[in-house]
């Protein structure tokens, strides 16, 4: 492929002058795709022998009864390590298809509180009988958000399992959909420890985490609020974040009029 990428950089000087600077940006650019291609496979290829890994463990467990208490003991670590890994691996490679491929395919106008109300059941089976936690959908309009299915479901879970994921016991998230000046948004509330606003900026890059240990040990991968990001490219939509600490966290995905159908 002969075409080459180039980038420019417009320097205005008065009325009449302008410096001009144009890089040649070809080589960044296929290395940057390189890098892309090469975690999808490498993510790819992980996936088969985790899963007969765990399919192994699943196995074995089922027969701990029978098992000397130490092994039994640690082929659970095993098998927590191997779930965590494969949530790792499937992260990945969904954030490298959402890198790679343009989407737009499969958009379609959506029923958001019928998809709301699928993610609160989620959230409330991950939130568990010993954690329970208050999940409300508010309904404030009735307007479609033309998007794919998939991709929305996939960001407002990331979003909903961080709420639950970072708060106590007994918290409340509301889940919400509704008109906004530039179209409509989605807003996902919690009222959890909250974030530190030094953090907010740069929450969605990948493995930024606040506190590594705590996002760990509840099941993170690092890669959540990086897919949320990139979902919301995909959509022309825009993430708001506002938080404090111990006063909870509001993420807003607002999408434009374009975007949303009668
Ligand atoms: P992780 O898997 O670590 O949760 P994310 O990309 O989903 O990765 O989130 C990045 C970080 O943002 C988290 O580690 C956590 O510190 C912070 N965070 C995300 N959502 C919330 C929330 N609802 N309340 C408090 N902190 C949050």
């Amino acid at each position: 492929d002969e075409r080459r990428i180039l980038q420019y950089q417009i320097t205005l000087y008065g009325d009449d002058e302008r410096l001009v600077m144009a890089r040649d940006i070809t080589r960044l650019h296929r290395l940057e795709q390189m890098r892309r291609d090469f975690v999808a496979n490498v993510s790819h290829e992980l996936r088969t022998p985790l899963t007969v890994l765990a399919g192994y463990l699943e196995t074995y467990l089922d027969l701990a009864d029978h098992l000397p208490d130490r092994l039994a003991r640690g082929l659970t670590r095993m098998q927590e390590q191997t779930l965590r890994m494969q949530n790792l691996v499937n992260d990945l490679l969904l954030l490298s298809r959402l890198e790679i491929d343009q989407g737009g395919n499969d958009h379609q106008p959506l029923d958001m509180p019928r998809l709301l109300e699928g993610v609160k059941r989620d959230a409330l089976a991950l939130s568990g009988d010993h954690h329970v936690i208050m999940v409300e959908v508010e309904e404030a309009c009735s307007d479609r958000l033309v998007a794919s299915e998939q991709e929305i479901c996939s960001a407002v879970s990331n979003l909903a399992f961080n709420a639950v994921r970072y708060t106590a016991a007994g918290s409340h998230i509301t889940l919400r959909w509704r008109r906004h000046p530039k179209g409509a948004c989605l807003e996902v509330e919690d009222n959890g420890e909250g974030i530190d606003p030094v953090h907010i900026p740069r929450l969605t890059e990948r493995f930024y985490r606040v506190d590594k240990g705590r996002s760990t040990a509840t099941g993170g991968t690092g890669l959540g609020l990086a897919i949320v990001k990139h979902v919301l490219l995909r959509h022309d939509a825009q993430l708001e974040i506002e938080s404090h600490p111990g006063r909870g966290a509001l993420f807003r995905c607002v999408f434009p009029a374009s975007r949303v159908s009668q």
